[in-house]
Parts: C-alpha cells; sequence; structure tokens
C-alpha cells in the first residue's frame, strides 16, 4: 500500500482508519485532479476485519464562492444517494438500532432477505425479538444485552424468521456506539449465512460420518503428511499394534505412538528401509507384510494421499493376517494329505481294479435291491454285456433265466447275513442262450463298518470245461472198461470158437489116423465132415481178420456193375447144401438188378444173413429170400421163422461183438462179427441194412443197394 498509494497521502489514511473498522469519506488530490473516495473495512466470516476497499471518483473543480454552496448541497446530495445505493447493494442488512433493540434504520436488503419491508422494522415494536428463532431467542436477547452493556463490539449467529417461514441464519456484527461512557446506539451488519452453515453442518457431518468409519474399520490405519508427521491413525492401528495405554492418555504423541510399534518388529532395519523407499516414490503404492516379534503377522498397504492431483501424504494400513495365514497353511497341509490319502486310495483301487477286472472268475457287488454297482469283466461277459453297461441294471434285467434261480438265493444272503459258499448250479446264460453251463457260486453279505448289511458280493466261477472233461473222463473210462470187456469176450468167444471146431476135427484125424495104420477104407463122408469144420474154422478167422481192416479203415473192395440176379442165384446155389433141413424160397423180381459192387462182398453179406437165418431157426423153419425194387434201390430180404430178436435190441445188432440176449450161449457159437461186417459192406456201397423181429416170431433183415442206372 505505502508503495503504490505514497502519491496520495489522504487515501491511506483513510484506509488506516477503515482497517481499525471504520469507514470513511476523503478526497484529496491535486486542485485539477481532485479525487473523492469512500473508504469501507471489509469484514470476514469470524467478524474480524481482513482488509478495506475504496470507492474513488474524480471530483468537481473547485467553484468561485457564490456557487460554492449550491456545488456543495448537490454534491452531498449525491454522496448521500452513493452512499445509499451503497448500503443497499451490500450482501447483508446494514441497520442501527437503540439500545433497547428497536431499529431507527435498516438498508433495503432487510426486505430481500427475510421479507419483511423496512416500515415494519422500524415501525413494529420488539421486531428483532419477535421474529428471532424461538430456540434463539433467549440466548441471542441475553448475549446481546450483555455485550451492549459492556459496550464492546459483537457478533454472533443466528436464526431469524422469513416471511414464508423460512429460518434464516445470519452472522450479526454490531458496534456499540457511546457517549460518556454509556452505550448508546447499536449499528451493525447482518450477512445471510444459511448456506455457509448448512455447508457446514453436512460437512460435519461427513467428518464425523468419516471418523466414525475410519474407526470401525477392522484395517489399524496411519495417516502421514509429506513430512512424515503422524495426521491421523485410527482406533484398530492402536489395537493392531498393541499401543499401550499410557501413551493414549491425555493428547496422543504421535512419534511415541510410532516408536511402540516400531519396537514390536521383527525386522526393523528391513521394514524401515521399505517405508523410506516408500517416502521417496511418493507415487508409489505397495503391498507388503510385516512380521512382529511375537509371531503376528500384519499385512500392510501403503498408498499416496491425494487431495485433487496433489500428493499430500501417505496412508499406511495394517490388518492383522495371523490367523488367516494359519489357516490357509493348515488348509494347505490338509489339502496336501487329503491328495496324498486319494492318490494312495486312486492306486489301491486300480490295483482292486485290475485284479477285479483281469480276474479269470465272475466277480460282482451288488445292492439290496440286487442292481449291479460293480461288475468285472469275466462275469459281464456271462451276461453278454460290457462292465458299464451292467452298471444300475438289476439281477432281473441281467439274467432273466438265470434270476428265478439266483435271486432267492441272493435275498436270503441280504435278509440273514449268511453267505451262500460255493454253491454248484446249471444254469442257462445270455451270452450262450439255449446251452446249459454248470457255474460254482458264492456270495457273500456286504457290511459297513456300522454293521448294516448295503449289498452283496457274487463270486461266479466256471465249471462247464471241467465238467465236460470229467464227462469226457468218464466216458473214456466206460469205453475202455467197455473195450477190456469187448476184449474178454471176444478172447472167450475167440477161444470158444476157434475150441469148437477143432474137437470134432481133431475126433476126424484120429479116425481117419487109424483107419490108415490098420488099412481100413477112408470113409468120405469123415473127410467131409472134417472139412466143414476147417470150413468153421477158416469162417471164423476170416470174420476176425474182416473185423480188424474194417477197425484200421483197410477193408478194401472192388467195384464192378453185377446183375443182382445172378449174384443172389449163385449164392443160393452155393448155399442149399447146407441148408438141406429148411427149406429155402427164392423170389426175384423181373427187372433186372445192376449194381456197381464188391462180387465176393456182397456174396458174403447174403450168406452171413442165411447163416443166421439156419442157425436162428428151428429146423424146417422156412427160409425165404427176395429181390425187390425200391425205388432207386434194390431191396434184398431175409426172412425166417426162428427166435427172433428183443425190440430193445435191435439198435444194436449191428455193433461188434454184439449176441442178443437170446441167442443160444452153446450149440451154433457165433462171435458177433458177422452182422457188423455187413452193415459196414453194405454202407460201403451207398446202401442200408436194418432188421425187422419180435422176440420169437422169426427176423426179416433187409438191405438195400443203389441200382446202376
Ligand atoms: P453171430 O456169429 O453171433 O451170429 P452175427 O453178427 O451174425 O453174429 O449176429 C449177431 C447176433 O444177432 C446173433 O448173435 C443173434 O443173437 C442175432 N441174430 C442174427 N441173426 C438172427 C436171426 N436170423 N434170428 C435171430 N437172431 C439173430
Amino acid at each position: 500500500m505505502e508503495e503504490v498509494l505514497h502519491d496520495f497521502p489522504w487515501l491511506m489514511r483513510a484506509l488506516h482508519t477503515a482497517l481499525t473498522g471504520r469507514e470513511t469519506v476523503c478526497e484529496g488530490g491535486e486542485r485539477n485532479e481532485r479525487m473523492r473516495a469512500l473508504v469501507l473495512p471489509v469484514f470476514g466470516n469470524e467478524g474480524q476485519c481482513l482488509g478495506a476497499c475504496a470507492r474513488l471518483s474524480a471530483s468537481e473543480p473547485v467553484k468561485p464562492a457564490s456557487a460554492q454552496h449550491e456545488t456543495l448541497e448537490q454534491e452531498l446530495t449525491r454522496t448521500q444517494q452513493q452512499y445509499e445505493e451503497l448500503v443497499n447493494t451490500l450482501d447483508g442488512i446494514v441497520w442501527e438500532a437503540d439500545v433497547g433493540f428497536r431499529f431507527t434504520f435498516v438498508s433495503k436488503q432487510a426486505e430481500r432477505l427475510l421479507g419483511h419491508p423496512p416500515q415494519q422494522w422500524l415501525q413494529e415494536p420488539d421486531f428483532w425479538r419477535n421474529h428471532v428463532h424461538p430456540e434463539d431467542r433467549e440466548w441471542a436477547q441475553a448475549y446481546c444485552m450483555k455485550a451492549t452493556r459492556e459496550r464492546r463490539p459483537y457478533e454472533f449467529e443466528y436464526r431469524m424468521l422469513a416471511t414464508d417461514g423460512r429460518s434464516v441464519w445470519l452472522r450479526a456484527l454490531v458496534t456499540v456506539l457511546a457517549e460518556k461512557g454509556r452505550p448508546l446506539r447499536l449499528r451493525g451488519i447482518m450477512v445471510d449465512v444459511t448456506e455457509q452453515r448448512q455447508a457446514r453442518e453436512t460437512l460435519e457431518q461427513v467428518a464425523s460420518m468419516l471418523r466414525a468409519t475410519f474407526d470401525s474399520i477392522t484395517d489399524g490405519v496411519l495417516v502421514v503428511d509429506r513430512n512424515q508427521r503422524i495426521t491421523a491413525f485410527n482406533k484398530r492401528f492402536l489395537q493392531i499394534w498393541d499401543i499401550p495405554d499410557e501413551l493414549l492418555q491425555g493428547e496422543v504423541d504421535p512419534q511415541k505412538v510410532l516408536a511402540a510399534a516400531v519396537a514390536q518388529l521383527k525386522n526393523p532395519e528391513l521394514v524401515r528401509a521399505r517405508v523410506y523407499a516408500l517416502y521417496a516414490a511418493p507415487e508409489q503404492e505397495d503391498v507388503d507384510t510385516v512380521e512382529l516379534l511375537n509371531g503376528r503377522i500384519l499385512e500392510r498397504t501403503s498408498l499416496p494421499q491425494r487431495l485433487g492431483n496433489t500428493i499430500i501424504g501417505r496412508i499406511w494400513s495394517f490388518r492383522d493376517v495371523t490367523e488367516e495365514r494359519r489357516a490357509k497353511a493348515e488348509q494347505e497341509r490338509l489339502l496336501a494329505a487329503e491328495q496324498t490319502a486319494r492318490e494312495q486310495l486312486e492306486e489301491s483301487f486300480a490295483l482292486l481294479d485290475t485284479f477285479l477286472n483281469n480276474a479269470p472268475i465272475g466277480m460282482g457287488f451288488l445292492n439290496r435291491d440286487l442292481r449291479f454297482i460293480r461288475t468285472n469283466d469275466a462275469l459281464a461277459l456271462l451276461h453278454g454285456r460290457t462292465r458299464e453297461e451292467e452298471v444300475g441294471r438289476t439281477l432281473r434285467e441281467m439274467t432273466p433265466y438265470a434270476a428265478a434261480t439266483i435271486e432267492p438265493l441272493m435275498r436270503r444272503v441280504i435278509e440273514t447275513g449268511e453267505p451262500v459258499i460255493g454253491l454248484d448250479l446249471e444254469l442257462e446264460v445270455p451270452a450262450t442262450p439255449g446251452k446249459l453251463r454248470y457255474f460254482r457260486v458264492s456270495y457273500y453279505p456286504v457290511r459297513t463298518k456300522s454293521g448294516r448289511i448295503v449289498g452283496l458280493g457274487a463270486v461266479v466261477v466256471e465249471l462247464t470245461a471241467e465238467r465236460r472233461a470229467q464227462a469226457e473222463r468218464e466216458r473214456l473210462l466206460r469205453e475202455a472198461h467197455e473195450a477190456i470187456q469187448i476184449r474178454d469176450d471176444f478172447l472167450s468167444i475167440a477161444s470158444h470158437e476157434l475150441k469148437t471146431p477143432l474137437t470134432p476135427l481133431k475126433l476126424h484125424l484120429r479116425m481117419l489116423e487109424q483107419r490108415c495104420t490098420s488099412d481100413q477104407p477112408i470113409p468120405p463122408h469123415l473127410v467131409r465132415k472134417s472139412l466143414a469144420q476147417v470150413d468153421r474154422l477158416s469162417g471164423v478167422i476170416s470174420d476176425m481178420l474182416d473185423s480188424s481192416q474194417i477197425e484200421a479203415g483197410r477193408l478194401e473192395l472192388e467195384h464192378e456193375p453185377l446183375s443182382l440176379q445172378q449174384l443172389l442165384r449163385e449164392t443160393l446155389a452155393d448155399f442149399r447144401p447146407n441148408c438141406l433141413h429148411h427149406p429155402l424160397e427164392y423170389e426175384e423180381c423181373a427187372e433186372e438188378l445192376v449194381v456197381l459192387g464188391d462180387r465176393a462182398r456182397l456174396a458174403q453179406v447174403l450168406t452171413n444173413l442165411l447163416e443166421n437165418a439156419l442157425k436162428y431157426s428151428p429146423q424146417k423153419g422156412p427160409i425165404r429170400v427176395t429181390l425187390t425194387r425200391s425205388g432207386a434201390d434194390a431191396l434184398v430180404s431175409v426172412s425166417d421163422s426162428g427166435i427172433g430178436i428183443p425190440a430193445d435190441q435191435h439198435e444194436h445188432l449191428f455193433e461188434r461183438f454184439f449176441r442178443a440176449r437170446n441167442a443160444p450161449i452153446s450149440g451154433f457159437g457165433g462171435m458177433g462179427l458177422g452182422l457188423y461186417i455187413c452193415r459196414h459192406i453194405v454202407e460201403r456201397h451207398g446202401g442200408h441194412i436194418w432188421a425187422e423181429s419180435e422176440t420169437g416170431h422169426g427176423a426179416t433183415f433187409r438191405f438195400t443197394l443203389p441200382v446202376r442206372t
């Protein structure tokens, strides 16, 4: 001011006066450049004088004395107008009142602010008291009266009621004008501060809310300014850092609080270095953990504190993560243990699974509803399914044929808890329908630890192959026995058959010998009888040879076209001498029947049949031979009226060494090879041989041979 206004000492004086709180009007300057100024003090919200303002205007040059008075009057009016204008444009009610608070002057702003016209302010007795807010009335009045008595300027904030019912917050600055030590008048200004007041209240609310929030958050927070001075901390900070109570009594010394915190650090140097590094980089955000000597772990976050775009400090927040970390470590340990256990379980399971699936016996587990929980390949195979298909299916679905047998057994195991062990069953399984197979099954109850039966385990071992092997063994054994029996029979029959002709032969030869030595004539019948025995012997031996050749597959046949009529006639002719005591009939068809065959062997067949007819018929019993055509075959039949053959023996007639039970043991003898050889020969010619007979009613043997076309 001194520097700028040193040429205007009159203005400076007026400004100094205004700075003491009083307004002035002044004039000064060169004669031709005179200036006039209205100088007013400027008050702050708290009522303190913040400065002064001056309004300058050019002053009219000094006029001659006659005109001077008029000019002065004009000047005065103008100044008054300016003054009123100034007062009325001020953002506040300028007023004057007597010491009884009755207004003697109010500026026009009074009506604008509160709605009451200035006349009402001036004319209504006790206007002020009547329009002060009821809550402020008592104290405001008492306060004003006291200050007035003490004759000191005062200021205060209170509420007045506007005409529209609003409460208007006013800031009043009052000067007490006194004379001779007695208060004479009051003068002052009322400024509408409702908005500031509301703003302040909102701010206070926000601040208290923030404070409460600040204190209630679970993180301990410390706020530090750019000079590393603590500006705030919350209660949780003190708790987390275990700040001793004595440091919190009365005014809290932030430095002591900090020192108490640092003393608890496990690695103070490390933490300090980190903290300084962050102070050196104000923009940086950082998260770290801090370990305390007592083993606790704090998670520390450090963020720059900003006001707009400016960094004004740093916010440190701490969270106790000790339990969290411990829980996490424990959880990790448990997880690892669980993982190991699971791996072990999986391993054992894989092991069991391999055993189960690759076991050569069927295994499965069923629940109480007899649904498959698990089966192995072997069991699934019996059901004609895959393992996967079996799961969840019932036993009945899987083995419909066998369920009727198995289900009751399984239900009993589940109900009684008694296992079924090693039960042999003959079953039909879906894999091979229509085929009976043999199994040895065992069913075991499956219990929980508490003993509850939750299902059953089934073990199925197939015995079919074993059974077959056993049956085969039995068959072989039987056959071996039969073979031995046959051999023994053969030996006894063969020796009998061989020996029988030998005795008469020997007798005849002795007789011949005697006759030779005594020179007696040899009777021819004796020689014939001997020869007949020799024939019988050779017949027996031929049959044995043929039989062994047939068995060895070495019986050779020569095929040639031959007339059956011719063959039969020749064979019958050869046979007739042996058949002196039986009428022998022969009937043939007119058509010549030619077959492709072995003449000697076919003759052998016919002879054998004729011999049997002879052997097994009583004397004089007729023997009848017929040759007919039957379709594409020639049919030869040899009938007798002999002992016949029991019906149940027919099927064995053509077997080796077979002799019907009604065949006489002695007498004609017989090895039971003739028909066996016949059958082989006929079948080798493409024919078929059979017998029709009843015991005691004779027998008819027939055979067919394909006729050559
Ligand atoms: P064998 O040498 O015992 O006669 P075969 O094979 O010719 O041997 O006959 C087998 C058996 O068939 C005879 O032992 C006999 O019991 C029975 N048999 C064969 N032909 C006749 C028949 N014409 N009448 C009754 N039984 C017969």
